[in-house]
């Protein structure tokens, strides 16, 4: 695990170097480039180490797998289940211990500044905060301050309430949109005909500001929904999407003022507020309009996104099915799917998080999690109850150095505190004793006049 951070750091991976695939593989080694370095996909660090004993990855192998098939007796048990270390691992993904103690620094950095509420201190949010500003503290925090303030300015907890199905429905028929399937690595695929946008029609029944907050929502239901449904279903933490971006027919013609406004708009609340959430993005049936239009847009995105996206031409299907399965694309990409039950592919939403065994597992989990908010836990380990669920099964999983990346939520919290007041204290005292010495100084000077008086 270390060993594989360690190597990571120092990658670089520059645009030219994308052209086979967005693997880990195609990263180039620059070691002297310390400015610009963009890290491989977020999931590397989080990759569970293998199991012992080279076992192959069979059905035999107890999980969340066997869990999904087994009947559940006992409702309750799904409470138990929220509390497993093989599912904090692939919830939580393993914690690497220096960029543990990055967040730790940033967590305190925040904390005493009084801007981290209980919402956001997820490890993993505060984690990618900081690779997209190359681990500087200080530019961290001040990204982290805008996102925070952004949140509240739009009301983004409340924005996904306030759509209707009708409103999406003719949004989704003038902007071809949706998510569709995973990867074969288990991340969620997002694919957006961007070539087939009726931007007259879509600005009839909606406008630039609602379609930035359709864009906003879809992007929380991602963070809080997609990616917990994969990583239980990939069985392994997942944390950033593929991209598929279609732009049959799109030239500098017809990116009009109100599609560049669109542009912009998503594009700055993407790199701001959900960084580092992007694997790879593939735009595909670019003719010599849209590399026209290319040149202009590249200078608005930063290196590390750009270093993310791969511009195809009509011959994209090899590039795209190394990365993702036949079954996975829909027919009008080149693959093998239809969802003709649901109207079509980008109407479906089909993936993992819509698997209702896995969703209850999610509630599960975060009903437990209020739990431990609300310290019904008293702050003991949690215990690892998948096993006993699921009868007298040995889990692997739990054999691995899971103690190393399970934290106490509640306890380090305790401890963040005592550390701020620690601080706060210290500070108070160091400042009683400049004023002591300050009164000293006076004392003596008095005394020195009286002693002159006297005389
Ligand atoms: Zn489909």
């Amino acid at each position: 695990m270390n060993k594989l951070k360690e190597t990571c750091r120092d990658v670089a991976i520059s645009s030219q170097s994308r052209g086979s695939e967005a693997g880990e593989g195609s990263a180039k080694k620059r070691p002297g480039d310390r400015t610009k370095s963009i890290y491989p996909p977020i999931e590397t660090y989080w990759t569970l180490p293998p199991q012992k004993g080279d076992k192959p990855p069979s059905s035999s192998k107890p999980g969340v797998k066997s869990l999904l098939a087994y009947p559940m007796k006992v409702r309750d048990s799904l409470k138990k289940i929220g509390r497993s270390k093989s599912m904090q691992i692939v919830l939580q993904g393993a914690h690497n211990p220096k960029d543990e103690q990055l967040v730790e620094s940033f967590r305190k950095l925040l904390f005493l500044e009084g801007q981290l509420p209980a919402k956001h201190n997820d490890y993993h949010t505060l984690l990618r905060f900081l690779r997209m500003r190359d681990f500087d503290l200080s530019k961290s925090k001040e990204m982290f301050l805008n996102y925070l303030k952004w949140r509240k300015d739009l009301g983004v907890d409340e924005i996904s309430k306030e759509f209707n199905v009708e409103e999406y429905a003719e949004v989704k028929k003038f902007y071809p949109h949706g998510y569709h399937g995973v990867d074969k690595y288990g991340r969620p695929i997002y694919i957006e005909r961007l070539g087939m946008v009726d931007l007259n029609a879509l600005l009839q029944v909606t406008t630039i500001e609602r379609l930035v907050r359709f864009h906003v929502a879809e992007q929380e239901k991602t963070l809080n929904l997609r990616f917990p449904a994969c990583s239980i279903a990939a069985k392994k933490h997942i944390a950033s999407t593929t991209s598929i971006l279609d732009v049959k027919g799109v030239g500098m013609s017809n990116f009009s003022k109100p599609a560049r406004q669109l542009f912009m708009e998503i594009q700055k609340i993407d790199s701001s507020y959900y960084p580092e959430t992007l694997n790879h993005l593939f735009i595909i049936n670019a003719g010599s309009g849209f590399r026209m239009l290319w040149k202009v847009l590249k200078v608005f995105l930063d290196a590390r996104t750009l270093a993310k996206i791969q511009v195809l031409g009509h011959n994209y299907l090899s590039n795209l099915v190394e990365e993702v399965d036949p079954s996975n694309l829909p027919s009008f990409l080149g693959g093998n799917c239809t969802c003709s039950d649901y109207g079509g592919c980008l109407e479906s939403d089909k993936g993992p998080w819509n698997n209702p065994e896995i969703t209850e597992i999610l509630q599960a989990v975060s009903a437990t999690e209020e739990m431990d908010t609300f310290g019904a836990n008293g702050g003991e380990p949690s215990q690892d109850v998948l096993t006993s669920t699921m009868g007298n099964v040995q889990d692997q999983e739990d054999s691995l150095n899971v103690e190393t990346f399970h934290r106490n939520k509640l306890a380090s919290e305790k401890i963040l505190a005592l550390e701020a007041s620690l601080e706060d204290a210290k500070m108070k005292i160091e400042a009683l004793e400049v004023a002591l010495e300050n009164t000293k100084v006076v004392l003596k000077g008095l005394t020195q006049l009286i002693e002159d008086l006297k005389d």
